[in-house]
């Protein structure tokens, strides 16, 4: 059974995020989307939350599964028997970065391969970082996220004012 591992924080989710998954789920038997818990990275949304959203937002992809890790991704991964590990390319920005964590992983886990996925170009512009900002200042999120997700970000954004 081929089974890969996509890990990220997902703060939120967004179409970016979904299209890697949906395109990854089809060339695998199981992927498990992974939301990580960055001790450098301070989520709007709690670790609970963000996998609740992805869980009801992946609700109709039989192959996929929404799990949360602290540590290492290979070691996740080795722990899920996945081959592989896949993430998302926008631009030539994420290439520095991307090209560190392939190599680190195929050090630590020679076994397992890091397989990047080309964005769509819809949704190049797209990052959890913009889409905070723009639901921030009362902008329309439609074109980035789910209903779901926008009624969350809404929601969080309203409290936060109380
Ligand atoms: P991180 O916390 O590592 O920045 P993110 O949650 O932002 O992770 O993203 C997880 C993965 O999704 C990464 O591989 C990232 O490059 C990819 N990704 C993010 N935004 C997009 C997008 N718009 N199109 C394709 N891939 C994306």
């Amino acid at each position: 059974m081929r089974i890969a591992v996509y890990p990220g924080s997902f703060d939120p989710v967004h179409y970016g995020h979904i299209d890697i998954i949906e395109r990854a789920s089809a060339l695998v038997d199981k992927l498990v989307v992974a939301v990580a818990v960055n001790p450098n990275k301070k989520p709007l949304f709690s670790l609970e939350e963000r996998v609740e959203i992805l869980e009801e937002v992946l609700k109709d992809y039989s192959n996929v599964y929404v799990e949360s890790f602290e540590g290492l991704t290979v070691n996740f991964a080795l722990k899920h028997g996945a081959q592989v590990v896949i993430r998302g390319l926008r631009a030539i920005t994420d290439f520095e970065n991307e090209f560190v964590f392939a190599l680190t992983n195929k050090k630590l886990a020679p076994t397992t391969e890091t397989v990047y996925l080309m964005t769509r170009s819809e949704y190049s512009f797209i990052s959890s970082t913009g889409v905070k900002e723009v639901a921030y200042y009362g902008g329309n999120v439609t074109d980035m996220v789910p209903s779901m997700v926008a009624e969350r970000l809404l929601k969080k954004y309203n409290d936060s004012l109380k």
